[in-house]
């Protein structure tokens, strides 16, 4: 469980996040809907711990993000969320396979596990035939797709897409909206969807709230939300 409370942040005296009050809650699938500039990727940085805020607080799992300290705490804190970006990350000249082993090798996991669950996952993403291929090799849904495989490798409690399905066209944003929905309904991880298309959330979120200019003004099932707004 995720809980948000008064979240305050400004950049060089500018507020950008103006006391955020939201609650993420296990297993759910949790659109975050607002404009260019609303906050969203503060807010997820946060969430994170990519950024310090100024005030309020954030608890993720029961732990304050900007008191879980360093060493073990902190790296256990980050495998609790996995990370989907927009523009993939992924590293071009390393294959697939690698791509996916990367979070597991900072982490020491045997060879052997390893090797496992690489080819787990890009099962269960439906790439099990690219583990040699490199990204340029691959389409845009492909690429994220692996994106969507490394972030699971290290079991989080939720992962946090950041525009996931932005620059994909819409038949390929359906298949990985689909694909995130499947991971949520099989292994009950919450997801995040942080996103300005409204057709996303409207697609696969249970509930959703909507960031206006550094403050949640909406938040609640998606039927609710949608029908007041
Ligand atoms: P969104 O993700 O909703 O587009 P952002 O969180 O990226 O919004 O940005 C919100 C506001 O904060 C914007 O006005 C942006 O210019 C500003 N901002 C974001 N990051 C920084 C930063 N590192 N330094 C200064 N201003 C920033
Ligand atoms: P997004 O589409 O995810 O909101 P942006 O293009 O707004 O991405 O921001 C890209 C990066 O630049 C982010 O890391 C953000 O924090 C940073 N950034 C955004 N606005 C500013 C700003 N005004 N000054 C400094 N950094 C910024």
């Amino acid at each position: 469980m995720i809980e948000i409370r008064d979240l305050r942040k400004s950049y060089g005296g500018t507020p950008v996040l103006k006391g955020v009050d939201l609650t993420i809650h296990d297993g759910e699938i949790h659109g975050i809907i607002g404009l260019s500039g609303a906050g969203k990727s503060t807010l997820l940085k946060c969430l994170n711990g990519m950024e310090p805020y100024d005030s309020g607080s954030v608890k993720v799992e029961g732990t304050e993000v900007s008191e879980r300290g360093t060493g073990r705490q902190a790296r256990a804190f980050k495998r609790d969320i996995g990370l989907i970006f927009q523009g993939f990350s992924l590293m071009q000249r390393k294959t697939v396979y690698d791509n996916i082993a990367l979070p597991m090798r900072l982490w020491h996991y045997s060879k052997d596990e390893i090797d496992g669950k690489v080819r787990r996952y890009a099962k269960i993403v439906g790439l099990d035939d690219k583990l040699d291929s490199r990204p340029r090799e691959l389409s845009g849904g492909q690429q994220q797709r692996v994106a969507i495989a490394r972030a699971l490798t290290l079991d989080p409690k939720t992962i946090l897409c950041d525009e996931a399905t932005s620059a994909l066209d819409p038949k390929t944003t359906a298949s990985i909206l689909t694909l995130l929905r499947e991971i949520n309904e099989q292994s009950g991880i919450a997801v995040i969807l942080v996103t300005h298309q409204m057709e996303v959330v409207k697609r696969i979120c249970q509930n959703v709230s909507v960031l206006e200019d550094g403050r949640i003004t909406a938040s609640g099932s998606v039927q609710d939300v949608f029908v007041h707004h």
